[in-house]
């Protein structure tokens, strides 16, 4: 058989773009943060993660610039031989203070940063151990690893504690999950699962992708619970609230040197480009000087919630700004994303298998600089297409 039969047999995407109802790899003609503009249409972006609207925030636009005028565009190389530069560490020692942990280590995205971390440190005959709903980047970092994966349900501590009781007492052994959902928004029960590994001498790391800039006065979702002592690893990503492009690993100083020197993905891949640099520098500048930021995107996202409740919409365990309007039917999601577009409102669905069967979804997210007008236009729109549809009252 011909190795590429199976790409000529791929016609779902295409089927989809002919129906008109395709909504992935959009280009976007421009883009100021809320609001985007797409063949010459201007729609309210809600499916971003641009969480702090500072993307295009004067401080951080002027240091990725003044960065690229000084520097060039790319370190043209590796952090190991010749893509250091002393920015670099001036960043990982801040970001190290801002989660307060010992030491941080850059990655070129967040990405990496999970793949390159895990398969580091857990080796041949070392289990990790992942919630279903962790991320991609989790998931592909065990299957580099040459460790044994084993996952436990969404967020259930029993199976979590069930899973952990089979693994040999003796074998190394990392969790890692999400501090907040990427898809459902919901929080991971730090203080349960820091338990467990206790009792089960567990490691713990935890993706903060999505909490950093929100929850904890923006140092992520260990601090938030009050449990940073017992969270071993913090990962972040800059294509967030940082507004850039890169990713972090924080801990204790020795684990963070180990990783530098046996991440794959650190070792043998191009360092952060000194524009995605400074821009992170002056994001995490941002963050600590206007922390009014991170109390308009938890009161924004607060407020949607509860509004898209009050109409009817199923918004799942969602805790944050992050705010799924779960549909269930894949064909249906489609369609009320595109009735939500051709009203204006740009939205992300969320298909098998990114979700569990029969739950698709809309994910929507907001932004600290979305204003209460935009607000009101995306409920308004949502609230006559979910008439229209009769999936709200
Ligand atoms: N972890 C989580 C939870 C994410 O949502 C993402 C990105 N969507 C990543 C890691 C990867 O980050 P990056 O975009 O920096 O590669």
């Amino acid at each position: 058989m011909d190795l590429f039969e199976k790409c000529w047999k791929f016609t779902e995407a295409r089927e989809l773009q002919a129906s008109g109802f395709y909504p992935y790899f959009m280009p976007l003609d421009d883009t100021e943060g809320t609001e985007v503009t797409i063949g010459g249409k201007r729609l309210v972006m809600i499916g971003s993660n641009n969480y702090l609207g500072l993307t295009t925030h004067p401080r951080v636009r002027e240091a990725a610039m003044e960065a690229t005028r000084r520097f060039g565009t790319s370190c043209t190389g590796s952090r190991f031989l010749n893509g250091t530069l002393a920015w670099h560490l001036d960043l990982e020692k801040r970001l190290a203070e801002y989660v307060e942990k010992e030491a941080a280590l850059v990655f070129s995205t967040g990405y990496q940063t999970n793949l390159g971390t895990i398969s580091a440190l857990v080796g041949r005959g070392d289990y990790v151990i992942t919630d279903k709903e962790d991320h991609a980047s989790i998931v592909d970092g065990c299957r580099l690893s040459l460790g044994t994966m084993k996952r436990f349900r969404h967020n259930d501590m029993q199976d979590l504690d069930r899973v952990l009781s089979q693994i040999p007492a003796e074998a190394g052994k990392l969790v890692v999950v999400d501090g907040v959902f990427s898809m459902g928004g919901d929080i991971a029960p730090l203080p349960e699962i820091a338990a467990l590994c206790r009792k089960y001498n567990a490691r713990l790391m935890v993706d903060d992708a999505h909490s950093i800039g929100i929850l904890g006065g923006g140092k992520g979702t260990a601090i938030h619970l009050g449990v940073n002592d017992e969270v071993d690893l913090v990962m972040g990503t800059f294509s967030k609230s940082f507004a850039s492009l890169g990713g972090f690993i924080a801990g204790s100083e020795p684990v963070i040197h180990y990783i530098q020197h046996h991440a794959r993905s650190l070792i043998f891949s191009a360092s952060m480009p000194p524009g995605n640099v400074a821009a992170v520098s002056a994001a995490l500048e941002v963050m600590i000087a206007e922390p009014e930021r991170i109390e308009r995107v938890n009161q924004i996202g607060n407020y949607m919630r509860q509004e898209f409740q009050r109409l009817g919409f199923n918004t799942g365990s969602s805790q944050t700004p992050i705010i799924p309007i779960i549909i269930g039917d894949m064909q249906a999601t489609f369609f009320i994303w595109k009735m939500l577009f051709e009203e204006g409102v740009y939205t992300n669905p969320v298909i098998p298998p990114a979700v569990p069967p029969n739950l698709s979804l809309l994910r929507t997210s907001y932004m600290a600089t979305h204003t209460d007008e935009q607000m009101a236009f995306v409920l308004d729109k949502f609230s006559k297409v979910g008439r229209m549809l009769n999936l709200i009252p």
